[in-house]
């Protein structure tokens, strides 16, 4: 070194966190290359805003750029940028001298169990520099200076010499990293190429990696001569032997450089909207998530104000095969600090049920050294979010107004604007405009609940909706009849989600959202209707109540039915509980307790249709005999097949086979005694035993 090398002292705790770096075994080194890029981007960012007042300031070097050299023969790695530079007082103070309030906290937080990777973020991210290299050189020139260098080995001291060795920067800074013996791995390409992706992707400065390429090469022995030198290919000779004989042609191996840019990707969300064109939109989104098709639909937006950031958000084709999948960490959302990559997996950012959207958000508000703990309860991220939903909400409505486009959306995300429904209070109307079903007068295509709206008849009060487990289990289904009659509606409901989210969603445009296989549905009866209900329900009071007498604990309670045309009996549902199709999931989900679903599922009532043949005749008979067999049999089938045509499933399919197979010998005219025996079998245990001897399992 001249002799106007400097020696300079590290503050003691700079020195500290130095040996700390050096001497912990950390694995996950490779964070000082977002760190040292990060820095670059910084001082570039200095230069570019020094340069809009002053464009002569860019006159040192007109090129904003990062470039990384691998110098695998004396194994250095060279970081340079074309920023602001540092003076000789910068590297006093803000490379050793000045102690920096990170510092300690940074090494509070490393006790305590923190990660080296969040080092940048307590702003000594310049030191784990010391993570790969034992010594590191940092050659510099600011405008405002001469060309220093700055050199430490750790060990408590830093030196700073004018720099008379090596080539003129022009303006910025180099840092050269001497990698530990056991570093060398961050000399190779590839590994810088993957470091660099995962980490400084979106740096909006280009990244330039200096490659070695070798090309064979056949010259002449005149053009041997080539001279040396920094800028031009060093050349090999390979076949000296060759060249001895004196031929004419040899071949050497030209070693060249070559640069790479290794973030081709722009940070596109820091341009105007208006200069980006959908290819372009097209490729971020495909970069950013390794989809291989094109976004459904693209939201890019600035929100300024007290508060500012920039975010572009994405809506995917497809559903993620593991969507649901509730342990898996979501990496859609990128957040960044002034272009400085924070996290992709800040569950602050956007709620659960869009898990499906991917993008960036890059805030201009946050501090770049901000730790997940902080981000928990950051008020800003609150706003950030609210923003985001806003603007999810928004492309959504855009998407709606291609039918094709919505379709396939709806396809994808049903599940998740349900969800959204059941979870987010505050958007749920908005959520419930995107709602699509098939419907009793849909066909093949699905409707809005605004559509469903407008073709309400006047006298309509409410939306009735019926849950099963497919189309065609409820198509048909017995609760239909009368609202058909009526010529009202019914949505058809078939995923399970849509028994959470209408619990949930109550009503629409004013309008009571009603299951139709629930009791106590009234079908806006006028006064004359209700009347001739209530009298027919006295003249079969005693058939209700002999057929609850047979049925016991199966049903809560026997009534006179309005909502019948066609078929003798349903089974409804209490208002507030399980409908049958709820029943039908619980029972479905794996791990459930089964003692527990006896006492959630509802109490279902029967509902006689006093039109029927059927019912008609079963009245006659109990009028003359309450406790003829064929009453009780036939009255237990009934029960049976109305838990089917209900949507519930049978407890004992067996007894209720045995049961329909006597009738069917019965039509055959076959003698009951040529048969097995069937009354040994047929009478069903009643529940309550059934039920008893489960509690006493529980206990
Ligand atoms: P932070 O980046 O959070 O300020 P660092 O430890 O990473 O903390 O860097 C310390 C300081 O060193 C920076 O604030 C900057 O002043 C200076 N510095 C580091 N790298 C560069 C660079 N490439 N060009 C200019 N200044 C730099
Ligand atoms: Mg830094």
């Amino acid at each position: 070194m001249s002799s106007e090398t400097e020696t300079f002292t590290f503050q003691a705790e700079i020195s500290q966190l130095m040996s700390l770096i050096i001497n912990t075994f950390y694995s996950n080194k490779e964070i000082f290359l977002r760190e040292l890029i990060s820095n670059a981007s910084d001082a570039l960012d200095k230069i570019r805003y020094q340069a809009l007042t002053d464009p002569s300031k860019l006159d040192s070097e007109k090129d904003l750029y990062i470039r990384i050299t691998p110098d695998r023969e004396h194994n250095i790695l060279s970081i340079r940028d074309t920023g602001i530079g540092l003076t000789k007082a910068d590297l006093v103070n803000n490379l050793g001298t000045i102690a920096k309030s990170g510092t300690k906290t940074f090494m509070e937080a490393l006790s305590s169990g923190a990660d080296i990777s969040m080092i940048g973020q307590f702003g000594v991210g310049f030191y784990s520099a010391y993570l790969v290299a034992d010594k590191v050189q940092v050659i510099t020139k600011h405008n405002d200076d001469e060309q220093y260098i700055w050199e430490s080995a750790a060990g408590g001291s830093f030196t700073i010499t004018r720099d008379e060795v090596n080539p003129p920067l022009g303006r910025g800074t180099e840092i050269r990293l001497y990698m530990k013996e056991d570093q060398l791995e961050y000399l190779e390409e590839k590994k810088i190429k993957d470091i660099v992706k995962k980490h400084s992707e979106f740096i909006s400065y280009p990244i330039q990696l200096v490659v070695e390429k070798e090309v064979e090469k056949e010259v002449s022995d005149d053009e041997e001569e080539v001279e040396e030198s920094e800028d031009k290919p060093k050349i090999e000779e390979i076949d000296e032997e060759e060249e001895n004989k004196e031929k004419k042609k040899k071949t050497i191996k030209e070693k060249t450089t070559d640069t790479e840019e290794l973030n081709k990707t722009k940070p596109l969300w820091t341009r105007n909207p208006e200069d980006i064109s959908q290819e372009e939109y097209g490729a971020f989104y495909k970069a950013l998530t390794n989809d291989w098709e094109e976004p459904l639909g693209v939201k890019h937006f600035s929100v300024e104000g007290q508060l500012e950031f920039r975010a572009i958000l994405f809506l995917p084709k497809r559903a993620p095969f593991d969507m649901f999948e509730t342990k898996k960490k979501r990496n859609n959302i990128k957040l960044y600090v002034r272009r400085v990559f924070i996290m992709d997996d800040c569950e602050e950012l956007i709620p659960e049920w869009l898990n499906f959207i991917k993008g960036v958000v890059d805030s201009e508000d946050l501090p770049l050294n901000i730790s997940r703990e902080m981000l928990q309860q950051n008020k800003i991220l609150k706003v950030i979010r609210k923003n985001l939903v806003k603007k999810c909400l928004e492309m959504f409505a855009e998407v709606s107004e291609d039918k094709e486009n919505f379709a396939k959306f709806y396809e994808s995300f049903s599940k998740n604007i349900k969800l959204g429904i059941h979870e987010d209070a505050q958007n749920r109307g908005k959520l419930a405009e995107l709602l699509r079903y098939h419907s009793t007068k849909s066909g093949d295509e699905m409707t809005s609940l605004k559509d469903y709206v407008t073709r309400m008849p006047e006298k309509q009060q409410n939306i009735y909706y019926i849950t099963g487990e497919s189309r065609a289990a409820i198509e048909h289904s017995p609760f239909l009849e009368a609202l058909k009659k009526k010529n009202f509606e019914v949505l058809l409901m078939t995923d399970p989600i849509d028994e959470y989210a209408t619990t949930q969603l109550k009503d629409y445009d004013g309008k009571k959202l009603v299951c139709v296989t629930k009791e106590g549905l009234e079908l806006e009866e006028d006064e004359e209707e209700k009347k001739a209900r209530e009298e027919e329900e006295k003249k079969y009071d005693d058939l209700c109540k002999a057929v609850k007498e047979i049925l016991g604990d199966k049903v809560e309670k026997v009534v006179v039915s309005n909502k019948l045309t066609d078929s003798p009996c349903v089974l409804t549902t209490g208002q507030f509980g399980w409908s049958a199709n709820m029943e039908r999931i619980m029972k479905a989900q794996a791990l459930r307790d089964s003692s527990m679903s006896s006492y959630m599922a509802s109490k279902k009532t029967l509902e006689l249709n006093p039109d029927h043949p059927i019912v008609k005749t079963l009245k006659e008979k109990v009028a003359a005999d309450s406790s003829d067999r064929t009453v009780k049999d036939l009255t237990t089938l009934l029960y049976e097949t109305s838990l089917l045509t209900s949507g519930f499933s049978l407890d004992d399919p067996n007894n209720f086979a045995n049961r329909i197979h006597r009738m069917i010998s019965l039509g055959l005219n076959i003698d009951a005694d040529e048969e097995t025996p069937a009354e040994e079998t047929s009478d069903v245990p009643p529940l309550e035993t059934a039920e008893a001897s489960k509690m006493e399992e529980v206990d």
